[in-house]
This record gives structure tokens, sequence and C-alpha cells, in this order.
């Protein structure tokens, strides 16, 4: 190659370069004089699905906690926490779901980063009596906060309706368009849900999971919580084999079709449990997302396999 075409060859990747450098900062369309584009931090994958598709470009949505990681127990890294702090919006949970998150919030929180908190903004579910959780533990008792909302629909439109509220106000976003086209097709996800979940006769609408996961999915959809492997709303709560004991009389009392098992509960006691029982195991997906990372498959996933595993 001749020096002049060195140089040519050399000019021409400079090009698209020196564009790039030129971009601005701000979102594309984004009016002149607007600040850059605004970071949105979510701390685990499944409200972070919602949150993306009621931003869409509006915004870059960045979710803490890689998918397939157990939300209650996932610690951030340095980068983790300084992602957080740097935040223009941090959107959490709550109810103690980010257990293992909760310092590193609560310090993001007291140094002025702005936050949105989901539980705020809905009718929180009680553990109730009969549910197969012992007594004395607080965070386990009868009247303990679930922090398990995503499991309803309906709950996430309000949550996803009160969020694009604070996006106006905090960060000056008007995602209204989206949050009322979001509405709407939560609405018909809760319909076709209810559609699927329907073909189980009300008898067999009696759920044991991995850890007591289902409350919401379980009061707006018309099934009964029997009891959980860890009877806990938190997979870091300790199995006594009393507990055992009592949930396998539980399963048989109640003729239990399958016992569901979630991220964080140990296959082998689930096994166990099952073989004991014999009653059937189910992998159930409750705390993260599908492959296309899409909340609408996440919950039809969940619908089927209940179905499939109970009717
Ligand atoms: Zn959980």
């Amino acid at each position: 190659m001749n020096k002049n075409l060195i140089t040519l060859v050399g000019l021409l990747l400079l090009v698209p370069l020196m564009f790039t450098a030129c971009q601005p900062a701000a979102a594309p369309g984004a009016p002149a004089g607007s600040s850059a584009r605004k970071t949105i931090v979510v701390t685990y994958s499944v409200l972070g699905s919602v949150v993306r598709d009621l931003v869409g470009d509006k915004a870059t949505v960045i979710v803490s906690m890689p998918n397939g990681q157990d939300p209650h127990e996932w610690e951030p890294s340095a980068k983790d926490i300084e992602t957080i702090n740097k935040a223009d919006l941090v959107v959490q949970n709550g109810l103690g779901l980010e257990g293992g998150m909760e310092k590193t919030l609560q310090q993001a929180e007291q140094a002025g980063v702005k936050f949105f908190t989901a539980s705020d903004h809905i009718q929180v579910r009680k553990v109730g009596p009969g549910e197969g959780i012992p007594t004395g533990d607080p965070d386990q008792a009868i009247g303990a906060d679930d922090p398990h909302l995503w499991t309803d629909p309906s709950v996430m439109k309000t949550v996803e309706m009160a969020l694009a509220a604070q996006l106006k106000t905090d960060l000056g976003i008007d995602v209204s368009d989206r949050a009322q086209d979001l509405a709407t097709r939560l609405d018909s996800l809760d319909k076709e849900i209810a559609a699927t979940v329907d073909s189980v006769p009300t008898a067999n609408r009696r759920l044991v999971t991995g850890h007591e996961s289902m409350g919401y999915f379980a009061q707006h959809f018309g099934f009964k919580l029997v009891g959980a492997i860890i009877p806990s709303i938190t997979t870091q709560a300790e199995v006594s084999a009393a507990d055992l004991a009592a949930l396998k009389q539980l399963i048989q009392d109640n003729q239990v079709k399958a016992i569901f098992t979630e991220l964080g509960t140990s296959p082998a006691v689930a096994q166990a449990i099952g073989k004991e029982t014999g009653v059937k195991v189910v992998e159930l997906t409750t705390h993260s997302m599908p492959d296309d990372g899409s909340y609408f498959t996440f919950m039809r996933n969940l619908a089927k396999v209940i179905t499939d595993g109970l009717k």
C-alpha cells in the first residue's frame, strides 16, 4: 500500500469517529438545551422489565442485580454501589425484598439520591393466618408485609402509573402515553392469566412453593397458600425439622397436586418432600426473567406452569 492510500484509509477511519464524538449526550429528539439523558437504576430484573417498558428510550435503565440472582440475598459490588449513587432515580421494590442491598440503598437515599419505592404505592398484602407460617420470628409472622408484589399484573399497573407521575415531577420525563399503553396491556395480561388459570378446579387451587412468594398472585387469582418449604416471605430464613414435618402434613391434608420449587430453595429438600408425600415437584420461575426479558412472558410462564401443575 502506498503512503497516500494509507493516509486516505486513515482519514476514512477517522471520519465516523469524529462524527460519533460530536453526537450530543442528550437523548435523540430531546429538545435543545435539555440536560443529558437521565439514568434510572432499578434494583431487580422483574421490576426492571416493567420500568424499561414504561420508559422506552426516554432514559437509560440499568438493573443492578444480574438476572437469575436471588433478590433476597444479592449484594452489590463497589461498582454497582457507584452506579446507584450516580443515578438520577433509583427504583426499588421495598418491604425488605432487596435484603442484601438495603444498606447501600439507605446510604444512597441519605446522600440525596432520588428514590421511587414500588411498595409505597400499592395496597401491601399482609401474611395471613393459615398460610403455614410459624409465628415467632417477626419476618415470618402473621401480619408481616409481603414484598412479592410483581406476581399480580394489576398491582404492577398501579406501580407503573405511579412511577410515570414521579418521572415527570422528579426527572421532567413525560411518559404518559407509554404509561397508558402499558396499563392497557397489563389489563389484557390480567384477563389472559385469569382465563389460563380458569381451567384449574377450585379444589386444586392450593399452592406449596419454595418460600412464600405467590401471595399476591394467590389473592388476585383465587388460590390458597398452603405452605412453603422455607416458611417465610424471604429465602433467607431457617427451616426446622418441625416446619418440614408440618408442611408434609399440610400437603397431605390439603391433597396438594404439586410442590413448586424456586430460586433459593434446596432442590434436595424439595425432592425429599415430594418423595415422602408422593407429590410431583415442579420448577417455578418467580424471581427472574425469561430470555426475552419481558414481564408479560414471565407472567404467562408463571400461570402456565401453575395451571399445568395443578389441573
Ligand atoms: Zn421471594
